[in-house]
């Protein structure tokens, strides 16, 4: 069988690994000039680094597995975390439980009753149970207080912004059994994955695999057009880097591209395509700096602060050494936001002189002169939307068109989107894929 697949994240990547390892020809059509997608990379002093920060779960067990396949296992280590929650003015350490106990910013009770929450929200083991609710009317009904005043509405408000209050639970208690998983007990620091040499390890043994099985891999050649006859998908059309169309025959597509896309290269019946649109995304506008000393002494700080105009600080080096890249300290500055955002459209000046005069509440000693490059990157499907009960209109991977199939972030459910659940939903796809065509066969015979 002969197999397009649209887009070299790790959805289509990894379907192009099990296509190539079932004797398949596959043939990957990439728009942007690099592979990898939301967890491609930049050069940072010398050494790749995500364009979005990037870390592992201890339970992301389909990219260990992929890892294992492709033999770059053994470059996955992992490192404890320390993370920090900035509210009322005030850097507190949350990296532990103990330190929840310690956290200053709410009452002694509200700090217990913040616990029993999680661990009670961490028992529950049906998902199932919790799609008709919000997880604002649980934190606001169920916890409450100063709880939810102070921590979880500042910081869902400041992750979904006006959608806030549309999420579905699911994404909540998945949140809460990723992290969960990654503690070690009551002491213990969270633990967090990062491949030595950075994602691209993952992503260039797949390209190489790929390759080495007869399969190609086409950067700068986005997909125009997905070519359908009497309802069956044929081909697809794309454009090379120098403008020339390409034309090519396939037995079957898969697409990874986000579901706002998708519609504008197929013509698709209405109620599918309203499913696709349904869908929102926000967009992510992260800034790097490259700082000649640390901001704080925090991997991962939430900001559950809505006078500050940004999300999230992750100071990469306070986890990962800082040798890696030039001995430069790397701070993500990130944002989630809708396309229409004025924030969305600032240029990266515009950005930091919003952002940077906040630094000094972290540290009261940043300079601008402790800066010592910058790098900007906008992704415009982040992060899906998931609203209530999203298991009735999650769009299906089988499009209505014959013989195309569709797998992107929107329907990774009930957990959130990451790149672990996208190599698990690739890979299933292309089981899906092959085992549609040999149903087709054995139909015929
Ligand atoms: C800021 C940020 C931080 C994140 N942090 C983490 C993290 O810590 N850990 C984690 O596991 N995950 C993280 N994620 C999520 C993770 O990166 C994504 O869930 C995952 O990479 C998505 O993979 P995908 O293949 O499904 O989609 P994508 O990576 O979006 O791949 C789709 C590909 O399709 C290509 N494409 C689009 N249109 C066309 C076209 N017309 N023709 C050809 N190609 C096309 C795109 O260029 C892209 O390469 C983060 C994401 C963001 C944005």
């Amino acid at each position: 069988m002969k197999v397009g697949i649209i887009g070299a994240g790790a959805a289509g990547l990894a379907a192009a690994l099990d296509f190539s390892a079932g004797g398949h020809k596959v043939v990957v059509y990439e728009a942007a000039p690099f592979i990898g997608g939301q967890a491609s990379t930049i050069p940072v002093g010398g050494a790749p680094l995500e364009r979005g920060y990037h870390h592992l779960f201890t339970n992301d067990q389909a990219i260990l597995d992929l890892m294992d396949d492709i033999g770059v296992a053994e470059t996955m280590k992992w490192y404890p975390s320390r993370v920090g929650t900035y509210t009322s003015g005030k850097v507190y350490k949350t990296t532990t439980a103990l330190d929840l106990l310690r956290f200053g910013a709410i009452p002694f009770l509200e700090r217990i009753k913040l616990g029993l929450f999680a661990l009670k929200v961490g028992r529950i083991k049906e998902w199932r149970d919790l799609e008709n609710e919000t997880a604002d009317f649980w934190l606001r009904e169920r916890l409450g207080g100063a709880a939810y005043d102070k921590v979880w509405a500042p910081l869902l408000k400041g992750k979904f912004g006006s959608f806030y209050d549309r999420i579905g639970m699911p994404w909540f208690w998945s949140k809460i059994q990723t992290r969960f998983a990654s503690r070690q007990g009551i002491r213990g620091r969270e633990m967090l994955g990062y491949p030595d040499g950075s994602f691209d390890t993952v992503f260039d043994k797949l390209q190489e695999v790929i390759e080495s099985r007869g399969g190609e891999v086409h950067v700068s050649t986005p997909v125009e057009k997905v070519d359908v006859v009497d309802g069956v998908a044929r081909g697809l059309v794309a454009r090379t880097e120098s403008g020339e169309e390409i034309r090519e025959e396939f037995d079957t597509v898969l697409s990874t591209v986000p579901s706002f896309l998708f519609p504008d290269m197929v013509e698709l019946p209405d109620d599918y395509k309203k499913r696709l649109l349904d869908v929102h995304y926000l967009a992510a506008v992260v800034v790097i700096l490259e700082l000649e000393r640390p901001l704080t002494n925090y991997y991962w700080m939430n900001i559950a602060d809505p006078d500050i105009p940004f999300l999230g600080l992750i100071e990469h080096t306070n986890m990962l050494p800082k040798e890696w890249y030039g001995g430069k300290h790397v701070l993500y500055l990130t944002n989630y936001l809708d396309r229409s955002d004025d924030v969305y459209k600032m240029s990266q000046d515009e950005l930091l002189d919003l952002y940077l005069p906040h630094l000094t509440k972290f540290n009261p000693e940043f300079d601008r002169s402790w800066i010592q490059g910058v790098h900007y990157n906008a992704l415009s499907a982040a992060q899906p939307i998931i609203p209530t009960n999203y298991s009735k209109a999650i769009p299906d991977h089988r499009t209505p068109v014959k013989n195309l199939y569709l797998a992107n972030t929107s329907q990774i459910y009930p957990e959130d989107r990451g790149t672990n659940y996208s190599f698990r939903m690739g890979r299933e796809l292309a089981e899906m894929m092959m085992n549609d065509e040999q149903r087709s066969w054995s139909v015929w015979q």
